[in-house]
């Protein structure tokens, strides 16, 4: 089974997070989908676990989470133990391509990893594909703020062979697949922020304790420009949203 590059659990190393969400604003979403008690969810790409664990804690929904990262996958489970929902959730160590529930789920994600359906309009299929009829699906995806102007401006986004959208027309593409859009929390400037530039001490505290690591010059070369390559680029326009999708009857 593939694991996740150890370059992202190095950079992300102390993320609960891994996307320009905060946690008000994981928390946000949950109280605005008035989610219920007994609530099945399936996350796929579930990273670090956070958004399923709090959701247990603070809503007693359950869920399953599945993510390609061990690392990512042990956390999620420590973090279900402390957060005491260990008996509400599970994570699995697995890849998600192509990943359908066993039992249908009232609730199917796929926050900020819509490559695992090669695309938005996958990743609605797949999710669809362990939906209960009349369930909501979660994507998280991100969006230009302001259209990239250049190649640059692609690039420092990560969004060469991507196809982002503006806002308006990532909503009209949702619609467009037969989806009712029926409610979104958007990042902003400081929770990108949050997932960023918390990037770089991590990377900072690793290179100090791993000078003569293998990825030790790659990182030190990224720490060296990503916080202006940052507030250039992606601060300024990329956007990321989660948006809850439910199939028009
Ligand atoms: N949804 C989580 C994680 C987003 S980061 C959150 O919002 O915090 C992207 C995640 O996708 C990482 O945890 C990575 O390990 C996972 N991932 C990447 N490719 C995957 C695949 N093919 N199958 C399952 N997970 C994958």
């Amino acid at each position: 089974m593939a694991d996740l590059p150890r370059v992202f659990t190095i950079r992300e190393s102390s993320h609960r997070i891994h996307n320009p969400f905060t946690p008000e604003k994981i928390s946000t979403l949950g109280q605005a989908l008035h989610l219920s008690p007994g609530t099945r969810i399936l996350d796929l790409a579930s990273g670090t676990g956070e958004m399923l664990c709090t959701w247990a804690r603070d809503h007693r929904v359950t869920g399953i989470g599945v993510d390609i990262s061990t690392v990512f996958t042990a956390r999620a489970r420590t973090r279900a133990a402390e957060l005491g929902v260990a008996d509400l959730v599970e994570f699995v160590h697995g890849d998600a391509r192509g990943h359908v529930s066993d039992e249908p789920v009232d609730l199917a994600a796929c926050i900020g990893a819509t490559w695992i359906g090669d695309g938005v309009a996958g990743s609605v299929d797949l999710l669809r594909r362990s939906l209960r009829p009349g369930g909501m699906m979660l994507i998280g995806e991100p969006y230009w703020r302001r259209p990239p102007q250049d190649q640059a401006v692609i690039e420092a986004c990560h969004a060469e062979g991507e196809s982002f959208h503006p806002l308006p027309d990532l909503l009209e593409l949702f619609h467009g697949l037969g989806c009712d859009v029926v409610e979104m929390v958007l990042a902003d400037q400081d929770s990108w922020d949050r997932y960023v530039a918390a990037q770089w001490l991590n990377i900072r505290r690793w290179l100090d304790q791993n000078p003569d690591d293998e990825l030790a010059d790659t990182l030190r070369a990224e720490l060296a420009t990503a916080p202006v390559a940052y507030a250039r680029y992606e601060r300024e326009y990329l956007g990321w949203g989660v948006f809850a999708l439910m199939d028009r009857p």
